[in-house]
């Protein structure tokens, strides 16, 4: 018998049917007016909500709440309340209020903050986010929550998201405006995020140092199989994995997020899972809900749920793809080909808003996927490479070049098209997404940013995305807003547009090492890594672009400029102090046991018989002495760095680890390795990539 979803989807959420039910009817309405304008938060219809929301609360047991935030780290932070209150005699009363709901005051004087509460206050305040949901999870209520400092500086990821949204909100309904649609009063921004990740066995897991300090395996030579019979993607789903992802979906369901497709990737071990995509705010909460399941889910069914962007050397990485879009209220995509002449002459307007604002602002997209992690796939062969560009496919490729000519558009004969009065071609959905290279592709009706690590928030790479693509609208709404002709001045801002940004344009493979040459050719950035880019943070132009839509401010950019820094250095630090640790603790000893259980192996045989040679144990002893020697050398050498390393701070301390300490980890591992090829697999001290990856 097949199981009613229906019966438990969504049961753990306070959703708008919840609210409807529950509400007074001029409370819920008023609720729905200010989250449709997005407007802050009155206090009567929030002691209206926070009552409705205590009952169902409790009513499905629920004996805590928390604000539900995103500080900087990236990850989601909450501190638990009871709901108790005392009640005089030695009673208790359940208790929550609509002051509670709006704001609560975490000391969370310990949430990275580049410095901003040391020079302003020492204390944050919380408010809830009412575009998204509240939900229960063990037992305590959650309510997604903006976070800030008393000064109003920002200090999470969601806030600035939210102000971007309404950045290009705003910029989206005036051009809509200037397009006749003035019934549309709000454009919101859609996101479904494909989560990738590996499971292994938790046993395998729990005996490696660097998987659990730092998501990855800073050692382990390549397993006599690897992935090159590709053999593992969209296979049969083995039992166990099966079972666990039937788990994840069931408990996803629940907390109302729509789960959709669950796959194998390419590498051995690694699998998908792609939700129906939702308004930015709220695919943001619910990747991040995701991720935290899917850990949870995994240790239920003894598996560890991996979400490093490249926790197995050799094999692909973990990414993440962000599926972007427009969508006014009036239930238009915006980034949908229209039918109509008008239509079409307005999606071509978003599109080269956004091929516009993908070249001008390449730097920031670029930081916006930027970490210790990603840089390990970033550049590598699987993902995309560091230098951003956009792929859109022939059939609109050509078309934005016949216009940006002026010559006739293929398939219209003769005639040269007029935007406003001519109809498009057709461009053909399915052909664009045959280009799986892009880090930025259009794919029919929206764009797939490919390039953000499996464990990122998908809150900073949307804040920029919104942003840019505001900016090149508060553009084309100035030259357009005064223009006699509006068809014609939309056709020459378009086809000006597209000529002065057709650089970033790249429809080929970008895997392949001419991309590189023809993309500095072409002027295009290529930041290698994370410090790199977060060199380009600050530069005028970005600060003045934040700044204009009020998403941060200058010391708030230099807040999250210390913090990307630090969080770099910090990454890589641990990752050297463990790799040191591993080898002194565990691998060295490992190896000397080898031999010493070698050599009493060729002394006992040489007792028995005197002229035996033991050729081949000696010149394993031999081999490994000579190896651990060299490690030796080597650790001590990554040690010293480590301890050079605290003579700088910020951003030359962030080189510094890029340049120094990432590649004398890897001169390390290069002993290890050959070492782990060597050792009887009884005493090397970890599972190796061929158990890990190969028994589950
Ligand atoms: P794949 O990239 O694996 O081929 P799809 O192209 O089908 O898969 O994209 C899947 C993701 O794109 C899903 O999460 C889906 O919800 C999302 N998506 C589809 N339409 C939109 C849209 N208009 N805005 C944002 N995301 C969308
Ligand atoms: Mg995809």
């Amino acid at each position: 018998m097949s199981e009613d979803v229906s019966a438990y989807f969504g049961c753990m959420v306070f959703n708008d049917e919840e609210m409807r039910l529950r509400l007074p009817k001029d409370i819920y309405r008023q609720l729905k007016k200010t989250i449709a304008e997005g407007k802050d938060l009155d206090i009567n219809i929030a002691n209206g909500v926070a009552h409705a929301m205590k009952t169902w609360a409790l009513e499905n047991g629920a004996t805590h709440y928390t604000h539900w935030f995103q500080p900087m780290t990236g990850i989601t932070a909450e501190k638990h309340e009871a709901f108790i209150n005392p009640a005089g005699g030695g009673r208790v009363i359940m208790e929550f209020s609509g002051k509670e709901l709006i704001k609560g005051e975490p000391d969370a004087s310990s949430f990275p903050s580049g410095g901003i509460r040391a020079t302003f206050e020492a204390r944050g305040y919380t408010a809830w986010d009412p575009t998204s949901y509240a939900f229960i999870k063990d037992e305590t209520l959650c309510i997604p929550t903006a976070f800030c400092s008393f000064s109003g500086e920002v200090l999470d990821k969601k806030t600035p998201l939210l102000r971007s949204m309404e950045a290009l909100s705003e910029e989206a309904v005036k051009i809509l405006h200037l397009f006749g649609k003035t019934d549309v009063k709000r454009v919101i921004t859609t996101v479904g995020a494909e989560q990738e990740y590996f499971l292994i066995d938790k046993k395998d897991y729990e005996r490696r140092k660097d998987l659990i300090y730092t998501g990855r395996t800073l050692i382990g030579a390549r397993s006599p199989k690897g992935q090159e019979l590709e053999d593992h993607y969209f296979g049969a789903l083995r039992t166990r994995v099966s079972a666990y992802m039937k788990d994840l979906d069931r408990q996803l369901w629940k907390l109302g997020i729509y789960a959709k497709t669950s796959h194998n990737e390419v590498a051995p071990c690694q699998h998908e899972l792609a939700p129906v995509f939702t308004t930015t705010n709220v695919a943001v909460d619910q990747n991040q809900l995701t991720m935290e399941l899917m850990k949870k889910v995994a240790e239920k069914h003894g598996f560890a749920c991996l979400l490093h962007e490249k926790p197995f050397a050799g094999f692909n990485g973990s990414g993440k793809h962000n599926n972007w879009s427009l969508k006014s209220d009036t239930g238009i995509n915006l980034l949908e080909p229209g039918e109509s002449p008008q239509d079409n002459a307005q999606f071509l307007l978003f599109l080269v808003a956004v091929i516009k604002a993908v070249d001008e602002y390449q730097d920031l997209l670029r930081i916006s996927v930027a970490s210790a992690g990603n840089d390990h796939r970033l550049g590598g062969f699987e993902a995309p490479p560091a230098i951003i560009s956009m792929f859109l496919g022939d059939e609109l490729t050509e078309i934005l070049e016949a216009l940006a000519s002026g010559s006739p558009v293929a398939g219209r004969g003769k005639m040269q098209m007029q935007l406003g009065v001519h109809v498009l071609p057709p461009v053909p959905k399915d052909t664009t997404d045959r280009n799986r290279t892009s880090p930025f592709a259009f794919t029919g009706n929206k764009f797939e940013f490919r390039m953000l690590g499996s464990s990122f928030s998908v809150a900073d790479p949307n804040t920029t995305l919104n942003t840019i693509v505001a900016a090149s609208l508060r553009d084309f709404y100035n030259e357009l807003e005064g223009a006699k002709d509006f068809n014609l001045a939309v056709q020459e801002l378009v086809r000006r547009t597209y000529k002065e940004h057709r650089r970033i344009v790249f429809n080929g493979n970008n895997y392949a090492p001419e991309w590189i040459r023809e993309a500095e050719k072409r002027g295009l950035l290529n930041l290698q890594s994370s410090p790199d880019a977060y060199d380009t943070f600050l530069l005028q132009k970005n600060i003045d672009l934040f700044g204009s839509f009020k998403i941060f401010n200058s010391v708030e950019m230099h807040a999250r400029y210390e913090i990307l820094n630090e969080e770099y250095s910090k990454t890589v630090h641990i990752e050297a102090v463990t790799l040191v640790d591993m080898v002194n603790k565990q691998i060295r000893p490992a190896v000397d046991r080898y031999m010493t259980e070698l050599s009493s192996s060729v002394a006992s045989r040489k007792a028995v018989i005197p002229q035996l040679e033991c050729r081949s144990a000696l010149e394993r002893i031999s081999k490994l002495s000579v190896l651990t020697d060299e490690l030796a050398d080597r650790t001590d050498r990554l040690d010293e760095l480590v301890h050079q390393a605290s003579a700088y701070q910020g951003s030359e301390l962030a080189h510094f680890s890029q340049r120094s300490l990432i590649s004398q980890m890897q001169s390390v591992r290069e002993v290890c390795d050959s070492l782990e090829l060597i050792v009887d697999e009884k005493i090397w001290p970890y599972p190796t990539y061929g158990q890990m990856l190969f028994y589950v």
